[in-house]
C-alpha cells in the first residue's frame, strides 16, 4: 500500500510546479520579461563535474541568462569528502550542507541542480580508484537517465579526462560524461530507462578549459566565447551575478570578488559535432525545431512587443493563448517543458503567492500533519479560481490582494529523511532506487497540492510544507516541515574506547515527541559478543508532559579477546533513530535521522595526560575525541593565552587550519614557544598555504613548507624511519598494528624542504609513489617538545581509530 502512494507522488511531482529548489522564480517585472524571453529560446545545456563547487557558475550564468537556455548541472557528488571551514560537520553532514550551498547557488544564476548517488569519499589520485568506489556502471546509468531526461544540445565537462584533472573525482567525471554521451543515444544501454525517457543523442561535448589547469596540445582546436556581458534586466553582469552564486559555497571558503568586462571562456571539442565559432553551432535554438509551431512563434513575438511592465496581468490573455497554441503540438519535450514555462509566467503576472504551513517545525511520523494553505492574487483585474487543493475539489473564485486560507492535513506522514540516507550505503556509493535519480532532495517531501484555473489554463502547483516564523535578528524564516520518529534517542559519544578490564559509563538520552508512549522498553543490542552490559533492558516510564529521560548503562569487557561492536536501541522490534540537525543561516536547516549507535572498540592505552588547552581552528572534534580517552581538554579564548594560562596544561593542541583562520594566534605565538622552552608539549595540526597568517608559524626560523601533497590512500604504506624514536615508544609503543583502520586518507598538506633539526619518524606514500616524510616533525626546544603533524588525526581520533589514539597521546606526552 505505501509503495502504491509513493508511485502516485512521484508521478505527480513530474506534471507539476514544484518549489522546493529550482531556480527560484521571482515574479518582478523584469524576471517576468526574461522568461519570456526564455520562452523564445529552445534550446538546453549539461555541465557536468564532480563536486558541489567544481562547476563554471560565470557561465552557467552566462548560459542561463544571456543565451537563455535551460542549463543545469549535475554534480556526480554531494562534496561529502571535502573539508568543512565552517563547523565541524563531516561525511554525510558536510554533504547535506553542501548540497544546499549549491541550490542556493542556483537560485541565484538561474540553473538547475542534479546529483548523482556516487559519493565522495575524500581525495583519489587516479580515476580508476574513483571508479571502483562508485561502481562506475551504476553511476553510468544515473548520468545517462539524467541526459535523457534533460535532453541536453550541449554537454560540458570542467576536466579532461587525464592527469590534467588533478583529482580522480575530476577525471572520472569527464570519463563518465563522455560514456553517457554515447550510451545515452544508444538504446540498448539502460533499456529500463526507455518506457519513461527517450534515447537521446546530445549535438556535442565540450571540455570547458581552465588555466588553473595545464593547457597543453593544440590549440586550434579551442572554442573562445566572452561571457562577461550585462544583463540590464537583472542589473548585473555575468561576473556579478556568479560572485554572489560562487559565494554560497561557504563550508569551503570560496567567497568570490566580482568580476565586469570581457572575459574569455575556452573549450575544447571533445565529442560530436565540432564548434568553431560558438557553442551553439549548427544548432537550432528556435522553435522551429518543433513542427508546426509557427502560431506558436507568432504569439510569443505579439507577447514580447506588448509587454507592460507595470501591468504584467494584461500579458495574461496572450500567455493562455500560447499555452492553448502549444497544446496543439505533437507531445514531446518542448511542448511539456514549454508549456510548464508558460503556466510559470501566468502565475508570476498574476501575483500569486502560495504557502502551504503548519504551526510547528516538526510533527511525528505516521500522525496527521495539519497545515494551512495561504493563497494571495496580488495583481489586479485577474480572475483565478481554485480547482481543487489536496484531494478536495474547491470551484471558488479567488479574491484579488487578500489572503484565502485552506485547512489541509496530510494522512500520515513519512519520516522525512533525505532519499540518499534511507538505506545503508557503501564507502563509495549511496543506494538510491530509480525513482529518485538525480535529484537534489526529496521529490517526495510533505507538500500540498493546488490546481488553479486562470484564462482557461489549468495550473498544478506543488508547495512543500514549512514551517515560518520570525526571528529577531535574520527576519522571516522559512523551514521545510519535519517530520520524526515518536522516540529518538542520542548518545553522549558515537564510540567508546574501552581498556581490557575497563568499567566505563555512558549516558543516553531519550526524547519522545508523541504523549502516547508513556511505557518505553528498551532492548540494548550489540553486534558481537566480549562485551558486558547493564543493564540489558531500559525502562523509561514517562511523566505527563515529560519530553526527555536520561539513562547511564555500564559497559565492560569479558573474556580475553575483544572484538570491536556496535550497540544499538530497539523499541517495538525497530531500531531506535537519532535526530541529527545542521543549521546555518545561509541555507535551510536540515534533518536526518541515523540509527542511534555507539560502537564500543578495544584499545590498549597508556594515557598520562591529564589537562589539554585547545585553540580551535576552522573547526573540528578533536577535544570531544581526547575526552573520551581521558583527557581533560579546555577550549582556549585566544585573546586571554598568557604564560600563566598556559602553564596549567600538559600540552597546547592547535586546531585544524588555526594559522590560517584566526589572525590574533599569530600574536600569541611568543609567548607559545616560551612555554615551549619551559618544559611545554605544543602539537600543531595541519594549516594550508594560502591565506596563512602567519610565516613564523614554527618556533624554529625557516622551519618547513606547506605543500598540498596529500597521502589519501587510509591504508597507505608507512615505514617508521627511526623506529627508536620517542615518539613511537612512549608511552604507548607504536606498531604497523596502529596504522590499522584509519580512515578516508592518511594526511594532507603534508610539510617539505623540512629543516634537519626536525625529526621526521614517519614516512608513507599512496602506492606507486614515492615515500614522503612530511607527516610528522617533531623539534626539541629547551626542556619542550614541538609536534607539527599533518597526519589527518581530526578524522581519526572522533571516528574513535585506537591506534591514531595511541600515537596522538605520545605526541602529548613530554618526552623524557
Ligand atoms: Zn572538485
Amino acid at each position: 500500500m505505501r509503495q502504491h502512494i509513493f508511485y502516485i507522488f512521484l508521478a505527480s511531482v513530474f506534471a507539476t510546479h514544484f518549489s522546493f529548489a529550482q531556480s527560484a522564480f521571482s515574479t518582478s517585472s523584469s524576471d517576468i520579461q526574461l522568461q519570456m524571453e526564455r520562452l523564445d529560446v529552445l534550446g538546453s545545456v549539461l555541465y557536468f563535474a564532480a563536486h558541489p563547487d567544481d562547476e563554471n557558475t560565470k557561465l552557467i550564468s552566462y548560459l542561463a541568462s544571456e543565451r537563455k537556455v535551460r542549463t543545469a548541472y549535475l554534480s556526480l557528488t554531494r562534496g561529502d569528502g571535502g573539508q568543512n571551514l565552517i563547523g565541524t560537520e563531516q561525511g554525510i553532514e558536510l554533504g547535506l550542507i553542501r548540497t544546499q550551498e549549491l541550490l542556493q547557488a542556483r537560485k541565484l544564476d538561474g540553473g538547475e541542480q542534479y546529483f548523482s548517488s556516487a559519493f565522495d569519499f575524500g581525495f583519489s589520485k587516479t580515476p580508476d580508484e574513483t571508479f571502483n568506489f562508485w561502481q562506475k556502471q551504476e553511476v553510468l546509468r544515473e548520468s545517462v537517465w539524467i541526459i535523457r531526461k534533460l535532453q541536453p544540445d550541449i554537454i560540458i565537462t570542467r576536466f579532461p579526462p587525464d592527469e590534467r584533472g588533478g583529482h580522480g573525482h575530476h577525471q572520472a567525471s569527464a570519463i563518465l560524461a563522455h560514456e553517457a554521451f554515447i550510451a545515452a543515444a544508444d538504446p540498448s544501454m539502460f533499456p529500463e530507462q526507455l518506457n519513461r525517457v527517450e534515447p537521446w543523442q546530445a549535438k556535442r561535448l565540450l571540455w570547458n578549459t581552465a588555466t588553473f589547469m595545464r593547457l597543453n596540445g593544440d590549440d586550434s582546436n579551442r572554442l573562445r566565447v566572452d561571457i562577461g556581458q550585462y544583463n540590464p534586466l537583472l542589473g548585473k553582469s555575468y561576473g556579478e551575478i556568479s560572485a554572489v552564486s560562487r559565494s554560497q559555497h561557504k563550508s569551503q571558503g570560496f567567497g568570490a570578488a566580482s568580476s565586469n568586462g570581457v572575459s574569455l571562456e575556452v573549450f575544447e571539442n571533445v565529442a560530436g559535432d565540432k564548434a568553431t565559432e560558438d557553442l551553439f553551432d549548427n544548432i537550432d535554438l528556435s522553435w522551429s525545431r518543433v513542427p508546426n509551431s509557427e502560431p506558436v512563434q507568432t504569439a510569443i513575438q505579439q507577447l514580447l512587443s506588448a509587454f507592460a511592465p507595470d501591468k504584467p496581468q494584461q500579458s495574461i490573455p496572450q500567455l493562455a493563448l500560447i499555452w492553448q497554441e502549444i497544446q496543439k503540438l505533437e507531445d514531446g519535450y518542448w511542448k511539456e517543458r514549454k508549456s510548464k514555462e508558460v503556466e510559470n509566467i501566468i502565475l508570476a503576472c498574476a501575483g500569486i503567492k502560495i504557502e502551504s504551513l503548519t504551526p510547528q517545525l516538526r510533527s511525528i511520523e505516521g500522525q496527521p500533519v495539519p497545515f494551512q494553505t495561504e493563497i494571495v492574487v496580488r495583481n489586479p483585474d485577474v480572475h483565478v479560481e481554485l480547482l481543487r487543493i489536496n484531494e478536495k475539489e474547491v470551484g471558488q473564485s479567488l479574491p484579488v490582494n487578500e489572503v484565502a486560507t485552506f485547512e489541509g492535513s496530510l494522512p500520515k506522514a513519512a519520516i522525512t529523511q533525505p532519499y540518499w540516507l534511507r538505506m545503508p550505503h557503501t564507502q563509495g556509493k549511496f543506494d538510491v532506487a530509480p525513482e529518485y535519480f538525480g535529484y537534489p532532495m526529496n521529490p517526495d517531501m510533505p507538500a500540498a497540492y493546488v490546481q488553479l484555473k486562470i484564462a482557461g489554463v489549468p495550473i498544478d502547483i506543488q508547495t512543500p510544507i514549512q514551517y515560518r516564523y520570525v526571528d529577531p535578528v535574520r527576519g522571516e524564516v522559512h523551514e521545510y516541515l519535519e517530520v520524526a520518529p515518536a522516540v529518538t534517542a542520542s548518545f553522549e559519544t558515537n564510540h567508546l574506547l574501552i581498556q581490557q578490564g575497563e568499567q566505563k559509563t555512558l549516558q543516553i538520552t531519550f526524547q519522545r515527541y508523541d504523549e502516547k508512549d508513556k511505557e518505553i522498553e528498551i532492548d540494548i543490542q550489540l553486534s558481537s559478543p566480549g562485551w558486558k552490559v547493564s543493564p540489558k533492558k531500559l525502562d523509561l516510564s514517562f511523566r505527563e508532559g515529560q519530553k526527555t529521560i536520561a539513562k547511564t548503562i555500564e559497559i565492560s569487557s569479558v573474556g580475553a579477546e575483544q572484538v570491536e561492536t556496535s550497540l544499538s536501541l530497539v523499541y517495538g522490534g525497530q531500531k531506535i533513530q537519532e535526530i541529527r540537525e545542521i543549521t546555518y543561516n545561509h541555507i535551510r536547516r536540515q534533518t536526518w535521522f541515523p540509527d542511534a549507535e555507539t560502537i564500543l572498540r578495544p584499545i590498549a592505552l597508556v594515557n598520562p595526560v591529564k589537562r589539554v588547552g585547545y585553540i580551535m581552528g576552522a573547526g573540528d572534534l578533536v577535544p570531544e575525541a581526547l575526552r573520551n580517552i581521558g583527557t581533560a581538554v579546555d577550549l582556549l579564548d585566544v585573546a586571554k593565552i598568557s604564560s600563566a594560562l598556559l602553564t596549567r596544561y600538559d600540552a597546547i593542541v592547535f586546531g585544524v587550519r588555526a594559522l590560517n583562520i584566526d589572525t590574533r594566534i599569530t600574536q600569541k605565538l611568543p609567548v607559545v614557544y616560551d612555554y615551549i622552552r619551559n618544559g611545554g608539549v605544543v602539537v600543531m595540526q595541519y594549516n594550508v598555504n594560502s591565506r596563512l597568517q602567519s610565516e613564523h608559524f614554527s618556533p624554529k626560523p625557516a622551519p618547513f613548507t606547506i605543500t598540498r601533497t596529500r597521502v589519501t590512500e587510509e591504508d597507505a604504506q608507512v615505514e617508521f624511519t627511526d623506529p627508536t624514536d620517542p615518539v613511537l615508544n612512549y608511552p604507548n609503543k607504536i606498531t604497523a598494528r596502529d596504522l590499522d583502520g584509519w580512515i578516508q586518507e592518511r594526511g594532507l598538506y603534508f610539510a617539505e624542504d623540512i629543516d634537519p633539526g626536525y625529526r621526521t619518524p614517519l614516512a608513507m606514500s599512496d602506492k606507486n609513489e614515492p615515500l614522503h616524510n612530511g607527516s610528522l616533525l617533531l623539534y626539541r626546544m629547551g626542556k619542550g617538545k614541538f609536534v607539527y603533524t599533518s597526519l589527518a588525526f581530526f578524522r581519526q581520533l572522533p571516528a574513535g581509530v585506537p591506534g591514531a589514539n595511541r600515537l596522538f597521546v605520545n605526541l602529548l606526552a613530554k618526552e623524557k
